[in-house]
């Protein structure tokens, strides 16, 4: 079969359901061989390989230079493979499964000893999901492995949502990715450790605390760690910088007037030192700001549109070279939350409140 590549890396096209069904079959037999396929989710693309196969992951590690403690997600194409790769399952995870799955929600569970190390991190826990995409969910029942996929990104990039993002970091490093059009969340899945029942929130995503609180009728805490503190963080990627664009980014949180008061007097000083400025902005706000480059996320009010364009529109920045990125901030309700946390990450130390 004469598939177009890259570098070496087959690009397969999943875009249509009814036409995929050589590129699927083609992806599953390289991730069954021990293969690395980039594929599309709901999320974002994912770099997967056979969960179960040490060698395979070990490939993911590599490929993304991704730090070997950091574990991965293992896609599952329906909730009841969970019990063969979890133990001591809570009640609460069945329930948070039949109302999420397939969807952006991942659980932390206690792992059977069948889940190799590379692919825990070395925890005794593994985190699970089902993801809600078509050619994923085709892939995953046509490879009949459970399939361990990080990002698709260079490690500490932005996440990718198209194949062309995966390919920009990825090609000639990994075998082939599966083309299904761009990812609709746009940002990462929401993290929770549930071994106990109770909820603890690792990592903010496209399912937000308030639907889990709902259907658990209990809060959901967000988990706190810091640089500075003894313990070690409940998730290993609470200490990974991640999101980051290629130029510093300024993040500037507050009353929108007031934040676009300090995005202009910061272009200015910028613009003042001969710096390429990149505006990373709301619609409403970039009616009011004039500068050459300017990414529009989507309405203030829209945080899922926010989120959705928010990689993208940072890997554009990178290809233009700017020199400084400033963004404004948004509240932290609902998908805010994942929004804002993308970009806390994304600013570094650079996060500026405003009255
Ligand atoms: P990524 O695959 O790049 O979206 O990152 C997956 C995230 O889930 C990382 O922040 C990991 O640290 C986290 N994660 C994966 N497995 C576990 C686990 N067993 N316990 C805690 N966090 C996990
Ligand atoms: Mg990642």
């Amino acid at each position: 079969m004469d598939w177009p590549n890259e570098l070496g890396t087959l690009i397969l096209t999943a875009r249509n359901p009814t036409e995929s069904g050589d590129a699927i079959r083609c992806a599953a037999s390289i991730l069954r061989a021990g293969g690395l396929v980039a594929f599309p989710t709901e999320t974002v693309y994912g770099l997967g390989a056979d969960a179960l196969n040490a060698k395979a992951v070990a490939g993911i590690f590599a490929a993304k230079g991704r730090p070997v403690d950091n574990p991965l997600i293992v896609h599952i194409a329906e909730a009841s493979q969970m019990e063969s790769l979890a133990q001591n399952i809570p009640p609460e995870a069945y329930l948070l499964a039949d109302k999420f799955w397939p969807g952006p929600l991942t659980l932390v569970l206690e792992s059977r000893p069948a889940v190799p190390p590379e692919t825990t991190g070395g925890l005794h826990s593994v985190a699970l999901r089902v993801p809600d995409h078509p050619a994923a969910l085709a892939l995953l029942k046509e490879a009949a492995v459970p399939v361990a996929a990080p990002s698709a990104n260079l490690s500490g990039t932005p996440s990718p949502t198209s194949a062309r993002h995966v390919l920009d970091d990825l090609a000639g490093r990994i075998d082939a990715v599966l083309d299904g059009g761009p990812s609709g969340v746009g940002v990462e899945s929401t993290v929770l450790d549930i071994r106990n029942g109770q909820p603890l929130l690792l990592r903010p995503g496209g399912v937000t605390p308030e639907e889990i609180a709902f259907i658990l009728g209990r809060e959901c805490p967000q988990a706190y760690w810091q640089e500075n503190m003894s313990e070690p963080p409940p998730s290993p990627g609470l200490k990974y910088g991640h999101y980051a664009p290629k130029a510093p980014l300024y993040l500037v949180r507050g009353q929108p007037g007031a934040v676009l008061d300090r995005v202009r007097e910061l272009r200015d000083y910028f613009q003042t030192r001969g710096d390429k400025v990149g505006l990373l902005l709301s619609r409403e706000s970039a009616g009011d700001i004039v500068s050459e480059y300017v990414e529009i996320l989507g309405d203030r009010k829209d945080a899922g549109e926010l989120a959705a364009n928010l990689y993208a529109a940072l890997r554009r920045f990178d290809q233009q070279n700017v020199d400084v990125i400033i963004a404004e901030g948004y509240g932290e309700e609902g998908m805010g939350l994942a929004l804002m946390n993308r970009l806390i990450k994304a600013a570094g130390s650079r996060v500026i409140d405003v009255e």
